[in-house]
């Protein structure tokens, strides 16, 4: 599986590209916008978009999920049905951020805990890791020891906790119990800023490194 970052609106939020190399088909995790430039990735690459991913409802992660999805007539999979929430409130999001105006929209497929999600020949875990957002997911290639893990963690930090419905302790609890078990080889990409992988984190990340009470 091949992962490109696309960095992409003011909030440099890194959507990604994800190939299966075998097939040649495509998923697109967390399309927040700038549409022109992820599709011209997609076109650079020749690839064929299957899918579209998202990890959470917040503006800078799903605004283009519907644009997109449309565009290549693929199904929107992912959160899970807590995130409901957040994107009911993309219009106010929209205004609040100052993002381009954005409707509200559900996805043809809610994710629970424990469920796949599959693109070509890929297969991803997906893991409900609430905290940030109710409804965040993550997901999880073993075979490629892989992790999209949104805004729930960060190189060394974690995802906000102030917005409604956050939740510092379930964040930490989602870090310590969802992912750490994934192994300490396991590199993961943020929704923001550079990778890492799980096993740093455990090492150095001040708000979730072994020892640190949450
Ligand atoms: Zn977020
Ligand atoms: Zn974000």
């Amino acid at each position: 599986m091949k992962v490109t970052l696309i960095p992409v609106t003011p909030f440099q939020q890194n959507s990604s590209l994800l190939v299966c190399e075998a097939t040649g088909r495509a998923a697109v995790v967390d399309p927040g916008g700038d549409l022109d430039v992820i599709q011209g990735e997609i076109a650079r690459q020749n690839v064929s978009v299957e899918k579209v991913f998202l990890t959470h409802g917040h503006i800078d992660h799903c605004a283009g999920a519907k644009t997109l999805a449309s565009r290549y007539d693929v199904p929107i999979e992912g959160p899970h049905p807590d995130e409901r929430f957040w994107l009911d409130k993309l219009p106010d999001q929209s205004t609040r951020f100052g993002f381009p105006a954005a409707e509200a929209f559900e996805p043809d497929r809610w994710l629970q805990n424990g469920e796949t999600v599959q693109f070509g020949d890929e297969i991803l875990e997906v893991y409900h890791c609430p905290g940030h957002t109710p409804g965040h997911v993550v997901f999880f290639s073993r075979a490629h020891r892989l992790a999209l893990v949104g805004d729930v963690l960060f190189a060394g930090s974690i995802g906000r906790t102030d917005f409604p419905r956050g939740n510092h302790a379930d964040l930490v609890r989602s870090i310590r119990e969802k992912l750490w078990p994934l192994g300490d080889d396991v590199t993961f990409v943020p929704g923001h800023g550079p990778t890492s992988t799980f096993g740093a984190e455990r090492r150095t990340n001040p708000y979730v490194c072994d020892g640190v009470e949450a």
